[in-house]
């Protein structure tokens, strides 16, 4: 039993930007497991943005491509379970075991094991015995291992070890492409319009996209009503004050480059010019501020810079609104504008 899901594929993930390097690496695993260096291959990333699609579609290639290899998905937070039942039954020995003689270990969301030290202990000893047996560990994560907290120093430098790629949110094309996919493999057929009108409104993540989408097929079925446009608008207006909107940091970017009248390409080049500096510094602090993302994917946005980079700017911003009346303003004027949706 390999808790697989099969719909989580390779061949309904869509690839983009936002998910090439992850998505390569993944496959590069899947092909090698244990043979690559990329072990363990972590994947990070907000809520909703393909970390547990794409940790199936890796056990699930591997699976294909190697049937006697034994792959296990498991979720952190059912490893932490089977493993206090383990200690209540004095069985921690077969828990161990048992995970010891596992080919390709799949943790989804490890985040979930910061605080809490036992559990970590039993799954560094577990992950050092399939490491120098040459087997596979893959796993996942809301942070990169350089912004996880109540993680052990030992079993942090040991996800280093490998490789840590991260999922972004992905741009119009592929949100647009991904909801064609779901709907392909559903059988449904949407106007153009509905489509792009979805993913254009819906930019926090790929899982509210797809409620909107199902609402929205719910809604129509339900009024027997054709799905237009119009009713599509209505659906986004409702669903979207329901949930706590996200702003990205695409959006976050154009608003301060409208603000200050500098093309958006500024922001990503290596220019270091004052004003195009003080913007890029803003728009890395709100993007910190309003959105999920880390600090590494905020420097990406911003030309490649790295997490450093991006806290050093989060700490000017701060400093100067607290001594320059006038940026303080201009902060003021854009919170206003990034709220107002
Ligand atoms: P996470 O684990 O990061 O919270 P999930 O893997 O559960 O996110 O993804 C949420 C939903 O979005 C799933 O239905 C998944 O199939 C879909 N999804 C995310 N990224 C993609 C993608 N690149 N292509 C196709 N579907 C995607
Ligand atoms: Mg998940």
């Amino acid at each position: 039993e390999s808790n697989l899901n099969p719909s989580y594929s390779f061949e309904n993930f869509v690839e983009g930007d936002c998910n090439r390097l992850a998505r390569a690496s993944g496959y590069a695993v899947a092909n090698k497991p244990g043979g690559t260096a990329f072990n363990p291959l972590l994947i990070y990333g907000g809520v909703g943005l393909g970390k547990t699609h794409l940790a199936h579609a890796i056990g699930i290639e591997i699976k294909n491509q190697f049937p006697n290899k034994t792959v296990l998905y498991v979720g952190s937070e059912k490893f932490a379970h089977q493993f206090i039942d383990a200690l209540k039954n004095q069985t921690s020995n077969d828990f161990i075991h048992f995970y010891q003689m596992i080919d390709v270990l799949i943790i989804d969301d490890v985040q979930f094991f910061a605080g809490k030290e036992k559990t970590q202990d039993v799954f560094f000893h577990i992950f050092n015995h399939l490491h120098q047996n040459g087997k596979q560990i893959i796993l996942t994560s809301d942070k990169p291992p350089v912004e996880m907290q109540g993680m052990e120093q030992r079993l942090l430098s040991r996800f280093k070890w490998g490789l840590s790629a991260d999922l972004g949110t992905p741009d119009l094309e592929t949100r647009i492409a991904i909801l064609e996919k779901k709907m392909y493999g559903n059988g449904i057929e949407l106007p153009k319009d509905v489509v792009e009108y979805l993913a254009y409104s819906i930019n926090t993540n790929v899982r509210e996209m797809e409620g909107a989408l199902n609402t929205l097929l719910a809604q129509a079925s339900l009024n027997k009503k054709a799905i237009t446009l119009e009713l599509a608008k209505q659906m986004v207006d409702k669903f979207v004050k329901n949930t706590a909107r996200e702003v990205s940091i695409e959006y976050i970017q154009k608003i301060v480059c409208d603000y200050f009248d500098l093309p958006i390409e500024m922001l990503k080049s290596k220019t270091r010019k004052r004003e195009v500096v003080q913007a890029r510094q803003i728009s890395m602090y709100f993007s910190k501020k309003m959105t999920k993302s880390s600090l590494a994917n905020i420097g990406a946005h911003c030309g490649g810079k790295d997490h450093a980079t991006v806290l050093h700017a989060c700490r000017t911003v701060v400093n100067l609104s607290e001594t320059d009346k006038q940026f303080r303003s201009y902060l003021e004027d854009l919170e206003k504008k990034l709220t107002i949706q």
